[in-house]
């Protein structure tokens, strides 16, 4: 399929198209729901499609909107939503058997935000079950597969967003970030991805799994694209008093009319954080920095002690908070109901439980509890919270001094489907780079550097909290100088 086709041209570009002529939206969905068609079965991008004729009342709903002369910032752009954010009157399942059929009686922000903006939900995407994984593989409604090479893993836990607009099955999406979950899959799919400062999108309506680090962020094929999502799903929201009172209005503006210049840019690459990558990955990575130094940017490796007790410190913090959150999935209220009368409390609790949370979910509980439980709270999650707290310190340190820290977004290429799987720390251990930007609060991007035996390599980049101006312009600099933008898969 050629980039120049409607459906690999950037939403801000269609944006402009539609409102010139918004008949155009119609041939733009139908193309889409072709492609889905035709790609779909291969891929498992999505749990839940929206069907074409709801999507075309929709549209024609937008259609009407525009010709009213109402402004909008996103008419007509079909948007894919992680199945964890809650989306009223469709079904939620965060992928797992618990929620196989729950229907949300409301909107998350981001939705509303959306849909005030004239955008299209085209349908929930595949994840890990409640966000916890790298693969989309431990999901209830089967493995999502990799557009570049359908064997391979797509990365996750967003795993079916990223696909989603790797694939043109979608323009934009919405994913989730705890610990990489947003930029994984957009180092493995040859997509952009953003993990917004802490408190810069609302997560009212995002079904939680780790509070204290996730975050709501786009997914797109271009730092535009997603830098335009952000401005819409960004800002204040009274609902989540987590968010901090920061308007992102005329971001994509700003973004879009800068001219970042890379000289005498000043990047940090943590030598702790490189340390153990493959090698395939490490040489694509070190030929975009070679790029980058010859673009005028200046490199320096530094050392970060600390971040070798990150991964521990994530996994304790993550579950411990899982452990909590997942307490309320009593069969209950949401989700998975069975048999009651008659019987106690505990033991509908554990047969729901036990029935409709997977394996890796209940290793996390199990261990989660664990953690927090009198005797090991010490010795575990409250150490977990000093560390989180040096490395947060030590991060901003480099970060006085440098401008941007870089590295690979993952140590690893796209691997076989079932490879790591069944060893839950292989599959932890990739998350050495992305989960630093969690527990510290900070934004971090993911857009590609370069490719290895046809797959893409992702670059992470790194600032202090609320620099997304600066950190997307600087993205959309290195894109063009790097080359690889709107990137079309080969696998499918
Ligand atoms: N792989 C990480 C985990 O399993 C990241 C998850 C996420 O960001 N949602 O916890």
């Amino acid at each position: 399929m050629s980039m120049f086709n409607i459906l690999y041209k950037p939403a801000y570009e269609l944006v402009e198209e539609f409102k010139e002529n918004p008949d155009l939206m119609l041939d733009y969905v139908a193309k889409t729901y072709e492609r889905i068609k035709e790609v779909e079965p291969k891929l498992n991008a999505f749990i839940t499609l929206r069907s074409y004729d709801d999507v075309v009342k929709d549209v024609e709903k937008v259609m009407a909107r525009l010709r009213k002369g109402e402004r909008m910032r996103l008419p007509g752009i079909l948007v894919a939503v992680k199945d964890n954010i809650s989306t009223k009157g469709l079904r939620t399942t965060c992928a797992s058997r618990i929620l196989h059929d729950y229907i949300p009686p409301y909107n998350a922000t981001v939705i509303e935000r959306l849909i005030k903006e004239g955008a299209i939900i085209v349908g929930k995407t595949n994840m890990d079950e409640f966000a916890m994984g790298s693969t989309t593989e431990n999901s209830a409604f089967g493995p999502t597969r990799n557009p570049w090479n359908t064997e391979l893993v797509p990365g996750g836990s967003s795993g079916g967003s990223a696909v989603a607009v790797s694939a043109a099955e979608s323009t934009l999406a919405l994913g989730s970030d705890t610990g990489g979950s947003i930029r994984c899959p957009a180092s493995f799919t040859g997509t952009v991805g953003i993990k917004p400062t802490y408190g810069l999108v609302s997560r009212y309506g995002l079904v939680a799994y780790a509070n204290s680090l996730e975050q709501i962020g786009p997914i797109a094929r271009n730092v535009l694209d997603a830098t335009l999502l952000l401005e819409i799903i960004g800002g204040d929201d009274p609902r989540d008093s987590t968010t901090l009172g920061i308007s992102l209005d005329e971001l994509f503006n700003k973004v879009m009319n800068s001219e970042y210049s890379l000289e005498g840019v000043k990047l940090a690459i943590v030598k702790e954080m490189v340390y153990g990558a493959d090698e395939e990955v490490l040489k694509v990575f070190y030929e975009a920095v070679n790029k980058l130094i010859s673009e005028g940017c200046v490199v320096n490796e530094v050392s970060l002690p600390i971040v070798k007790y990150s991964l521990p410190a994530y996994y304790i913090i993550a579950m411990a908070e899982a452990s909590s959150n997942l307490a309320r999935f009593d069969g209950l209220r949401y989700g998975l109901h069975i048999p009651v009368s008659g019987r106690s409390w505990y033991d509908v609790y554990m047969e729901v439980r036990s029935k409709g949370f997977g394996i890796e979910v209940k290793r996390r509980v199990l261990l989660g509890s664990f953690v927090l439980s009198a005797g090991y709270n010490e010795q575990f999650y409250l150490k977990a919270l000093r560390v989180r707290r040096l490395i947060r310190d030590s991060l901003m340190k480099v970060l006085k001094e440098f401008d941007f820290i870089i590295s690979p977004t993952m140590p690893v290429l796209p691997f076989k489907i079932g490879e790591r799987i069944e060893d839950p720390l292989k599959l932890y251990v990739i998350d050495v780079e992305t989960v630093l930007a969690n527990l510290a609060g900070i934004p971090a991007v993911s857009i590609t550097c370069g490719f290895s035996n046809d797959l893409p390599v992702g670059l992470q980049i790194m600032s202090p909290p609320l620099t997304e101006f600066k950190l997307l312009s600087f993205s959309k600099s290195l894109e063009y100088a790097l080359g690889f933008r709107d990137l079309v898969p080969k696998g499918v």
